[in-house]
């Protein structure tokens, strides 16, 4: 019997972070993925113990896994500038504890731009290792590979894999692959070869127990276009085929996948679920 893919979504903590869990649950997923503060600014309010008891006592509950935290979109943990820099270290281990908190299984971050490459994962590497030894805790940090534009650090594996051996607590970090990321980056996952290739790539380069969970999004931009825009599962340029290899694939299918396709409304990630776990040969 196959094992079906676990597939969660991107939800909303407008309503607390215990509305997240209850919005998870309604859509049918086996985890999800949240903001732990505003994305858009620098401002956090702490969280509040009974909030923290209520999240992890109804995730238990209902039984979801997996849960990640993906840090805001401001902090750039690869930057020169020295003000961002601070702000983007204290912003990182601020919500690295949250997501420990609350007891997620993974967190994760782009690790960010520097045009000036071996720099940037310098400081990446140091940032990382800072906060892991200021935080205490079993979430897993993931790096995220990225799509590769204007400065991005992480559009190759290899880069990743120089940011992974740059930290001192290997155990406690891995990486979040984001399809549309990778597609744009120019890994063909659009095709069977390009998948077979990207797979080979993961394991020797990565190695694929480093490899914690996916980013499930079509791709807008072409291949190697390093446009970072995401499409609706089968509507962009890997399509349905590519996600039907992943879904049917004896170890990606054991790697959880989160959806961050476009939300108009509630209809569009229930969509995308069904469209996904339609594509699973039984
Ligand atoms: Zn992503």
């Amino acid at each position: 019997m196959i094992k079906m893919i676990k597939l969660g979504v991107h939800v909303s903590i407008a309503k607390g972070l215990a509305g997240a869990v209850d919005q998870a649950h309604a859509l049918g997923c086996d985890g999800f993925q949240i903001f732990v503060a505003n994305p858009r600014g620098w401002a956090r309010k702490p969280l509040a113990d009974n909030e923290i008891e209520l999240f992890k006592n109804k995730r238990k509950a209902l039984n979801l896994w997996p849960v990640v935290v993906h840090l805001a979109y401001l902090p750039n943990p690869a930057t020169d500038d020295p003000e961002l820099y601070q702000k983007s270290l204290l912003t990182l281990a601020e919500e690295f504890n949250r997501a420990n908190l609350l007891e997620a299984d993974f967190f994760v971050f782009h690790p960010g731009k520097n045009k000036a490459r071996q720099k940037g994962i310098e400081r990446v590497i140091n940032a990382v290792n800072l906060v892991l030894e200021k935080v205490p805790g079993s979430t897993l940090m993931l790096f995220e590979n990225q799509a590769g534009a204007g400065g991005e650090l992480a559009g190759s594996l290899e880069t990743l894999r120089e940011l992974i051996a740059g930290v001192g607590q290997a155990q406690r970090v891995g990486i979040c692959f984001d399809t549309c990321h990778a597609f744009a980056a120019g890994y063909d996952l659009s095709r069977r070869q390009g998948w077979e290739r990207t797979l080979e790539d993961l394991k020797r380069i990565i190695g694929i127990e480093k490899v914690k969970l996916f980013h499930l999004n079509d791709s807008l931009g072409a291949l190697g276009s390093h446009s970072d825009r995401h499409q609706h599962i089968g509507a962009g340029n890997i399509g349905l085929a590519g996600f039907e290899y992943l879904v049917n694939h004896p170890e990606l299918n054991q790697i959880p996948g989160i959806l961050e396709t476009p939300q108009k409304s509630r209809d569009d990630d229930l969509k995308n679920l069904a469209v996904l776990r339609g594509l699973v040969k039984s």
